[in-house]
């Protein structure tokens, strides 16, 4: 599985636009690379929750953690004084 993000992996044709692992079709561009990052990539560090074992794939997914479980709900630097970046073991 690839890592990084690459135009190539965006099927544009009449008919729409398309992931090129999934076939899914997407409204946007934007979309469509933000859908394949989410599903198909894999990510180079994970997110560690400072404040319990959980680890996660992305921003978003750590944001509403600490929100849900940690009531940090609206803070600021929520990655920055709660995640802790760890090298994804795939690399390694
Ligand atoms: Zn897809
Ligand atoms: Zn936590």
């Amino acid at each position: 599985m690839a890592t990084d993000f690459n135009p190539t992996m965006i099927v544009v044709s009449s008919a729409g636009i398309f992931c090129s692992f999934c076939q899914l079709q997407l409204t946007t561009k934007g979309a469509a690379k933000l859908h394949i990052e989410r599903k198909h990539l894999i990510p180079r560090f994970l997110i560690e929750c400072s404040m319990c074992p959980k680890v996660f794939r992305n921003k978003m997914n750590f944001v509403d953690h600490v929100g849900k479980y940690h009531g940090k709900r609206g803070e600021r630097n929520l990655l920055k004084n709660y995640g802790i970046m760890v090298p994804n073991e795939l690399f390694s």
